[in-house]
């Protein structure tokens, strides 16, 4: 039996609105192996963040089965990582407090939480800014504070929502360089959700694109580069290639 981090057996979720029942997902299957990257890539409305919501257990299928390390998962909430769009540090508390917090909560005692954060420092590009406080730092430094805490959750299933997206666009290349870095030591397993089809291809080994709402299946695309990657693969024709797929898929759905 393969490893898997994540599955979804015939999952259907709707939701009541004025319109009547809305159906995002029907009959889905949908799985994540253990020590995968995989991304998420759909226009806005189509379904990605409930996706996430699911997973990390704020809403729960109106039918179907989710699965966590191969176990059926009816209580998920604190059992997966999420890192949100926007960071959500709390700006009076300091960053070293930031990172702490998911370990205060899970009742380590203040010092032992700030000895645990303070040897992950170096690698999240943080030391020596620990005593001061979110606004203080640049956009990329306040994504890594907020990866560091997603990480000190202890889950090794990591849910990204679109974490890069607000950066400009060299600062965002080198927090993919980074974090691919960060997840090959690590060996996390990492769902991904992103709007942008380059930052998709050069970080993933599969890429799921939502074309339907409602959806029973997503569109899937294997990645063909191994690793260490460089941005310049990118540019090879069979990535290039996929590119234009990709495009080609998303245009079709996107209304305007
Ligand atoms: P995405 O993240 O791909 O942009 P979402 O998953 O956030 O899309 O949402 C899909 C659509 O479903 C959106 O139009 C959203 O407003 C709607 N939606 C999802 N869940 C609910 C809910 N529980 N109640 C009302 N609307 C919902
Ligand atoms: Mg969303």
């Amino acid at each position: 039996m393969n490893n898997l981090a994540l599955q979804f057996k015939n999952v259907s979720f709707h939701y009541e609105s004025e319109k009547g029942k809305q159906s995002i997902l029907q009959d889905f299957d949908f799985h994540i192996n253990e020590g995968e990257f995989v991304s998420i890539i759909g226009p806005s409305g189509s379904g990605k963040s409930t996706l996430f919501k699911l997973v990390t257990g704020l809403e729960q299928p109106t039918e179907g089965e989710i699965f966590l390390r191969n176990k059926l998962a009816t209580k998920r909430l604190g059992q997966v990582g999420y890192m949100p769009q926007h960071d959500l540090l709390f700006p009076w508390r300091t960053i070293m407090e930031n990172a702490a917090l998911p370990l205060e909560i899970k009742g380590l005692k203040k010092q032992e939480a700030y000895e645990k954060v303070s040897v992950l420092l170096d690698d999240f590009g943080l030391l020596g800014v620990e005593k001061k406080f979110p606004h203080e730092l640049s956009g990329g430094m306040r994504q890594r504070v907020s990866f560091l805490r997603t990480i000190l959750s202890g889950s090794k299933v990591l849910l990204l929502d679109e974490p890069f997206s607000a950066l400009d666009a060299i600062t965002k290349v080198t927090m993919q360089e980074w974090l691919l870095a960060q997840w090959q030591r690590r060996k996390e397993t990492i769902l991904f959700i992103t709007h942008d089809v380059n930052e998709a291809l050069f970080l993933s080994d599969r890429i799921f694109i939502f074309t339907d709402t409602p959806a029973r299946r997503l569109e899937e695309v294997i990645v063909p580069l191994s690793r260490p990657r460089k941005l310049k693969d990118l540019n090879e024709p069979k990535i290039l290639e996929q590119k234009d797929f990709l495009y080609d898929l998303l245009r079709k759905k996107v209304k305007i």
